[in-house]
């Protein structure tokens, strides 16, 4: 059976809570072996750990830009204190999700923005600290991020749904990072990211859902159909073998040979899944 990593799913969330485990299962079915669950918030670490123990997947602790408006100063302490008690957990994998999103405007006022800025900042440095790789949000903040990575030392980690330039994808790869690509790619329209898809080295990439966001075009919900009162589809981690069958094809190589890159691509990435 062909197996795959998924670097990214959100299967705390509350889109999950009617049928948590048979979505699991569903991906386990489909050769899905290990999922990467990215904390968004400090309330979050608890049962994201639990979770990923349950389910013997891997997990990440970190503030997600999205949350900092209403995150508390304390909850930076809360995570240096989470990262140095569950040191020694092995499923404990990166620092993440962190980052900058440059696209919502909420987050974007004067105010916002500074404190996104503390938050990613502030979260480098803690993940240097306790040597762990990051996983970054990037969302019209690619050069920014960059900056940031620049300035603080960083040990790699993955650049999550990424969306950017060529020359972009190629800074973050020369600090030690990979790429994810997922459901995006999936899109005939989206000219740009099938272009880097298929010209960057199969090396920089790994493979995410980013579960139950991004659905590939084969669960999108029109405008039109929402406006008719069709829910947006759920993404899940059981479509990832779908996504990399899409990359394949664009790179005309086989969904093996996908497969097998992006898992030792992601354990490049994030060591302790080794
Ligand atoms: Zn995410």
């Amino acid at each position: 059976m062909t197996c795959f990593i998924d670097t990214h799913a959100h299967l705390d969330a509350a889109e999950f809570n009617a049928d948590r485990a048979a979505v699991r299962q569903r991906a386990r079915a489909a050769g899905v072996l290990t999922c990467v669950i990215p904390a968004v918030r400090a309330t979050h670490f608890d049962s994201v750990r639990d979770l990923a123990h349950a389910q013997q997947d891997v997990y990440a602790l970190g503030i997600h830009p999205l949350y900092t408006p209403q995150a508390r100063d304390d909850e930076l302490a809360l995570l240096d204190a989470a990262l140095l008690s569950h040191h020694h957990d092995p499923r404990l994998v990166a620092v993440g999700e962190i980052g900058l999103d440059g696209f919502v405007p909420e987050l974007n006022t004067p105010e916002a923005w500074a404190k996104q800025q503390l938050f990613y900042k502030a979260q480098l440095k803690l993940a240097y600290k306790h040597q762990l790789p990051v996983i970054l949000h990037v969302r019209r903040s690619a050069d920014l991020l960059l900056k940031g990575l620049r300035d603080t030392p960083v040990v790699g980690g993955i650049a999550h749904a990424f969306n950017g330039s060529l020359q972009q994808a190629q800074a973050f790869i020369a600090l030690g990072f990979k790429l994810g690509f997922g459901g995006a790619l999936t899109y005939d329209r989206a000219l740009q990211l099938r272009r880097l898809a298929t010209e960057l080295p199969l090396s920089a990439i790994v493979l995410e859902t980013d579960a139950p966001d991004i659905p590939p075009h084969w669960l999108y919900a029109t405008a039109q159909q929402r406006a008719a009162g069709q829910a947006q589809g759920r993404n899940e981690p059981a479509e990832l073998p779908r996504i990399a069958q899409v990359l394949a094809e664009l790179r005309g190589i086989t969904v093996d040979e996908v497969a097998n890159a992006t898992r030792a691509n992601t354990r490049e990435a994030l060591p302790r899944l080794q």
